[in-house]
């Protein structure tokens, strides 16, 4: 039997650790030939080694334009086409207001919502052509807004409103646009927190358990797949019913 994603050419960025990683993984189990695209491209040598599909690594910055669209041209040159792209690399720099450096802010618009809308922009053509496509965007429960995380939130907001965008604008070229939104997740980032922080993030979980990072990339091969083609400008949250309220105790 064919698998789902069987021979799609899947693009995905951040693709070197954590979530990305395990996007590949999932994704490549389904079928797919992947492109993986990191800023540190050493640690995409790993990943690939694990992957039982066709694979071409890329070492790239999403924020910067000639990198972006260099990237999209080698995947093309390599594969003939994108078919999936998965716009996951993403960075916090975490601060309260009075406190927030212009570079901070600076910095994580730069990679978190102009590097997705370089990537859609790079994609689009090729999409077009062959009136197919399916982009998931990574955003994040933050999006709903979090204390200290005002570029962050305000990133993945504005990543939440182009994913409604782009979802209306390419429709008509049978391109699917959708994000998923994770909530707490279990990852490098989250491991290294005090466990004083930890604790109370898992008290204001309803789960009251975290999230795999397996758990995300389930949504996001469902969300690449033909069995999602009516489903368009979604936002899945991944996040055990966080974000439905406050959990009263
Ligand atoms: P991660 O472990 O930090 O992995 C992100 C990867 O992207 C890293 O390999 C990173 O490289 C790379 N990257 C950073 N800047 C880049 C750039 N400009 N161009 C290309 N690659 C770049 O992050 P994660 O926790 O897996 O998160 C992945 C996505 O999920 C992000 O969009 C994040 O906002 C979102 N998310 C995560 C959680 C969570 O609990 N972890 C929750 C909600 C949403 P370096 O390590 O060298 O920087």
């Amino acid at each position: 039997m064919l698998k789902r994603l069987q021979d799609k050419i899947a693009v995905v960025t951040g693709a070197g650790q954590g979530i990305g990683a395990a996007i590949a993984k999932r994704l490549a189990s389904e079928g797919a030939k992947l492109v993986l695209v990191d800023i540190n491209e050493e640690c995409l040598a790993n990943i690939s080694g694990e992957l039982d599909t066709e694979v071409l690594c890329v070492g790239a910055d999403i924020s910067k334009k000639s990198q972006v669209f260099a990237m999209i041209e080698q995947a093309k040159d390599t594969f003939g086409t994108v078919d999936i792209l998965v716009n996951n690399a993403g960075i916090i720099r975490d601060g309260f207001l009075a406190k927030l450096s212009e570079d901070d802010w600076d910095k994580v618009l730069e990679v978190n919502l102009k590097g997705p809308f370089l990537c859609c922009q790079a994609v689009f053509d090729t999409m077009k052509a062959q009136n197919s496509g399916k982009i998931v965007n990574i955003v994040s429960r933050s999006w709903l807004g979090n204390i200290g995380q005002t570029n962050y939130s305000a990133s993945k907001g504005g990543l939440v409103s182009l994913t409604r965008t782009l979802a209306l604008e390419l429709a008509r070229f049978q391109i699917n646009v959708n994000a998923v939104a994770p909530g707490l997740i279990e990852t490098p980032m989250t491991r290294s927190m005090p466990t004083e922080a930890r604790e109370r993030l898992l008290r204001m979980q309803p789960t009251g358990k975290m999230g795999s990072v397996d758990d995300i990339a389930a949504a996001v091969a469902f969300l690449s797949s033909h069995d999602a083609t009516f489903i368009n400008g979604q936002i899945l949250h991944v996040d055990g019913g966080k974000s439905c309220g406050l959990l009263s105790l």
